[in-house]
């Protein structure tokens, strides 16, 4: 699943990219949102959907989400794109790191640099790690290695 965000829209600041595919009863993701751009029309077995002008990009719904489903990206650069993600794993990296790129089968595709770790105590030991990529990876790295 790729992002719905618009062209525009994701020109304009870093936006949430969820890829929820099964319908299951769950929905963090609605009450974590501050701005109410998270909804499920219907029931609690739909896909969450979003409102991609009330969205900020703020970051704060992807430790929320049980099923590690919740990303941001911000293609705002020239370059480059950056990719925030939830990461459970012990250590954490550091900002200035280096480490491999995995896509959703966890094959390495390109280094990347983190840039920002946020390992709040109000996650509940999920932090949010954000990490420079190839802007043309942008929708396929979801996850990292960390370099020996
Ligand atoms: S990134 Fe922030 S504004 Fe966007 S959906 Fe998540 S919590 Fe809401
Ligand atoms: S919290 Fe995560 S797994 Fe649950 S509905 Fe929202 S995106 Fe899907």
């Amino acid at each position: 699943m790729k992002t719905q965000a618009s062209t525009e829209r994701r020109n304009s600041g870093p936006y949430v990219v969820i890829e929820c595919p099964e319908k299951i009863p769950c929905d963090p993701c609605v009450d974590a949102c501050p701005n109410s751009a998270i909804s499920m029309p219907g029931s609690i077995i739909e896909l969450p959907q979003v409102d991609y002008e009330k969205c900020t990009g703020c970051l704060v719904c992807i430790p929320k989400c049980p099923g590690l489903a919740i990303f941001v990206v911000d293609e705002t650069s020239e370059d480059e794109a950056i990719v925030y993600i939830p990461y459970e794993f012990l250590p954490r990296p550091k900002k200035g790191d280096f480490a491999k790129g995995l896509d959703r089968e966890g094959q390495e595709r390109c280094d990347v640099k983190i840039v920002k770790v946020i390992d709040a105590r109000k996650f509940d030991r999920c932090a949010i790690v954000g990490f420079s990529a190839p802007k043309e990876l942008a929708h396929e790295i979801r996850g990292i290695r960390l370099c020996e």
